[in-house]
């Protein structure tokens, strides 16, 4: 049997390898108001203009802008007030020249008019007679029709994760339902024969299994649906078919524990063993986390994680999300940038090692001078609180031996 790491690869190479796996192809037709953090599949298109008629965004006067030209404070324009509408009046006349229509937030145009002067700058002076006091451009103060989105415009690409601001698109453009892609189904394996569920007191020697909750939750943050398949005893036979039944039952399959080169450490034997079973990465350059394994089974991936339960959850933060939301069909979501990621200043000097990519947690603090600050978190690696003290991750590159006090760094958010 294989006793060493393949060949160790590094975080970009794993995602590149991710890449090469489809997303998943069907799709569902949902109504919109259940599409939150749905993935959107196939462009969505906007069957009219929105708005659909030139609005005013102020309370205020519709003119034709050229005429408060030369406005101001001490030399007033003096305009014909013509109408008074109503917010939900849709005007069947034209404002000439000179001219001008109270209008509220919200309110339609009338035609001729290309600008709004806010009620401040205007005093009335007379029944049908008003003084501006300031000039606009054309198209100040409104909304002209089609600004928002044109008809036939794409409004949401594919592979769009619907959020509240893409929903509220779909709503003004009367889109009641929208195709979306499945979620993938996760298969999730806890192995180890020290594992006992949850539900039960361990009894001396055994720990309560803490993967399958923390990376089911993970894959619902992706967007997924996790399936736990309960825990697994590090027997080969028994892995076999635990596996295989994940395979044959979910789309991507999450294996924790057994992923390292020890005596226990079945899992590379395991997958290299299903039907199509074929290793891509074992071993992966970063701390913690090296222990990880690429796999598949036929079309199905298979991410092996360590079972270490802090290290098994930084992997799935820097690769398991990523190619999660990238099963889903989000559109780059393997790209390094996709991960929501901010800029500050390490709070203190941070060794590492060459050669790896250190994922080092880090409190997020503003220093005297309103800077952000990246304090790593003092604490034994494996301890599961030292993730709830964090509110990031800082990778330091393998190139570096360290980032120094006060540098720059990037963090990505947990
Ligand atoms: P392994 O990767 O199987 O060698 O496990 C590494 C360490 O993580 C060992 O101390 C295991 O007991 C622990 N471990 C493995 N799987 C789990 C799990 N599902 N929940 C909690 N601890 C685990
Ligand atoms: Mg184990």
């Amino acid at each position: 049997m294989n006793k060493g790491f393949f060949e160790v690869k590094s975080v970009a190479e794993c995602r590149d390898i991710l890449a090469s796996f489809e997303p998943v192809a069907d799709t569902e037709d949902i109504s919109s108001d259940q599409a939150l953090d749905r993935v959107a599949a196939g462009d969505i298109l906007a069957g009219e203009d929105i708005p659909g008629f030139n609005r005013s965004s102020m309370d205020g006067f519709a003119l034709r802008a050229g005429d408060s030209f030369g406005a101001g404070e001490g030399t007033p324009v003096y305009l014909e007030l013509k109408a008074r509408m109503a917010v939900d009046e849709a005007p069947q006349w034209t404002l000439g020249p000179r001219e001008c229509a109270q209008v509220l937030t919200g309110g339609s145009l009338p035609p001729g008019a290309d600008a709004v002067v806010m009620w401040e700058h205007v005093r009335e002076i007379a029944e049908d007679e008003v003084e501006i006091f300031r000039a606009v451009s054309p198209g100040e103060n409104v909304m002209l029709q089609g600004e928002d989105c044109q008809w036939n415009q794409t409004v949401v690409p594919d592979g769009t994760r619907l959020r509240p601001q893409e929903l509220g698109v779909l709503s003004a453009l009367g889109i009641l339902r929208t195709t979306v892609r499945r979620r993938p189904r996760v298969a999730i394996l806890s192995t180890g024969d020290e594992l006992v569920p949850v539900q039960e007191t361990p009894p001396a020697g055994k720990i309560r299994d803490v993967n399958s909750s923390t990376l089911a939750a993970w894959c619902v943050k992706a967007g997924c649906i996790p399936e736990p398949m309960g825990i697994i005893p590090d027997r080969l036979d028994d892995l076999h078919q635990g596996v295989s039944a994940a395979v044959q039952k979910a789309d991507c399959v999450l294996l924790s524990g057994g992923s390292s080169l020890g005596a226990r450490d079945l899992s590379i034997e395991v997958i290299s063993g299903l039907d199509q079973g074929r290793v891509l990465v074992h071993g992966v350059a970063m701390s913690p986390g090296k222990p990880t394994i690429l796999a598949a089974a036929g079309r199905v991936p298979i991410i092996g994680l360590p079972g270490q339960v802090t290290s098994a959850q930084v992997v799935m933060y820097v690769l398991g999300l990523p190619f999660l939301a990238h099963l889903s069909g989000v559109s780059g979501a393997l790209e390094q940038k996709a991960q929501a990621r901010l800029r500050a200043r390490a709070g203190r000097n941070i060794p590492s090692q060459q050669g790896r990519e250190d994922y080092v947690r880090v409190r997020l603090l503003r220093s005297d001078h309103e800077r952000l600050l990246a304090e790593p978190v003092l604490a034994k690696s494996g301890l599961l609180r030292s993730l709830l003290r964090a509110d990031g991750l800082l990778p330091i590159p393998a190139s570096c031996e360290g980032v120094r006090a006060g540098e720059e760094c990037e963090v990505l958010l947990l």
